[in-house]
């Protein structure tokens, strides 16, 4: 069975390393807010080409205290609006709806999944403060339609930059490319902990004290609190983890680009649409997705051809219970996408071997 993703395989490739790093932070008997996470937080600020990084719990509390943070420094209100793409994974709506803001949803590009730029002067109000880009599957949003979109509105751009560490946008690192962005270091992501993890990383210095203020319950000065904030940490373990993997990021992320050039050039199947892809250089690779209209049939077959697969996702958003006042909504294609995406597995230790059964698996779909 080839598993969509082998987690143990991963950890395993960092070993002795990784265990003598975690091994260190245990014996030093100093576990939160020390060394390993001030260490990290630089050179991942500097990884990203920014200036401040905060780490925090999660990928989902990054993308909320952003937004928490600039309700307090902008004095928006309750009901303030973000445009988020429809077809983005939950937590980035879930962020915009904790932070007591109003996702307005926008369909994607129908070819590459992301972000359609032209369908945003469509849904501004006079409450729209942001609009929070997506870099899904691991490939860049078309940033420079973006930005000046939002500068011409006076909107702040907020990267979701949970599945696309260290993607590049002509040249340009994500993370750098807007006022503030969210990572997850969910184990599974790019660059993935042994456990949960996050980051804000953003080049405004005010920005980045004020969500560090958020994510420390609201204080800056030990027992005097200026806001009601939350506890959101990376701890030390996981920081110390992050550094050992961040050093092999770029190498993996190469490593994950020359799989799927394989995957792209050896799969023929005409049932079988392949990912849309618009440089090979920016693009990391987080998921493969291909696209099939007998999208279940693919699946078991792989399934049948001992290839593990995911669906991401499922469900859109707008049809899940949790935003029941959107299940009326009709987003057709963000629907004929979740009916039809599949992803393959993909990641940088899979071997040569796995990746070619992948291949004639696909191509042996009738
Ligand atoms: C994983 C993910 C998140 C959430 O990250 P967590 O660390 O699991 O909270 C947010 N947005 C996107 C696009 C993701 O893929």
């Amino acid at each position: 069975m080839i598993k969509f993703l082998d987690i143990k395989r991963i950890t395993e490739s960092f070993e002795p390393q990784l265990s003598a790093e975690v091994q260190r932070v245990i014996s030093s008997g100093w576990y939160l807010l020390g060394n390993e996470v001030e260490k990290f937080e630089k050179a991942f600020a500097e990884y990203c080409d920014s200036t401040h990084c905060v780490g925090v719990a999660n990928g989902l509390d990054a993308l909320v205290l952003i937004l928490m943070a600039w309700r307090k420094m902008y004095g928006w209100s309750e009901g303030d609006e973000v445009i988020v793409p429809a077809n983005t994974y939950i937590a980035s709506i879930l962020a915009i709806s904790r932070a007591g803001l109003t996702p307005v949803l926008c369909e994607p590009h129908e070819d590459d999944a992301l972000i359609d730029v032209d369908r945003l002067e469509g849904l501004l109000t006079s409450r729209t403060r942001a609009i929070m880009v997506v870099h899904l599957y691991g490939q860049v949003c078309d940033m420079d339609a973006v930005r000046p979109f939002a500068r011409q509105y006076g909107l702040k751009v907020i990267e979701d930059c949970a599945q696309a560490h260290g993607a590049l946008y002509k040249g340009a690192r994500v993370g750098a490319l807007s006022d503030a962005a969210a990572f997850s270091f969910y184990p599974g992501k790019n660059l993935g902990a042994l456990g949960d993890g996050g980051a804000v990383v953003t080049s405004d210095r005010q920005l980045a004290r004020t969500v560090r203020t958020l994510a420390n319950y609201g204080s800056r000065e030990k027992y005097v609190n200026q806001y009601q904030g939350l506890n959101s940490r990376l701890d030390e373990l996981q920081a110390a983890a992050l550094s050992v993997k961040l050093r092999r990021l770029d190498a993996d992320n190469d490593r994950r680009r020359q799989i799927a050039r394989r995957y792209i050039k050896q799969m023929n199947n005409p049932l079988v649409q392949m990912p849309c892809i618009h440089t090979w250089l920016g693009h990391v690779f987080h998921l493969f997705t291909v696209r099939c209209e007998r999208r279940d049939d693919l699946q078991n077959h792989l399934s049948a051809m001992g290839v593990q697969t995911l669906i991401h996702y499922p469900i859109p958003p707008h049809k899940q219970e949790a935003y029941s006042e959107w299940n009326h909504l009709s987003l057709p294609i963000t629907e004929r996408i979740h009916s039809q995406i599949l992803s393959l597995p993909i990641s940088p230790v899979m071997t040569d071997e796995e990746v070619k059964v992948v291949i004639e698996s696909v191509n042996s779909f009738k």
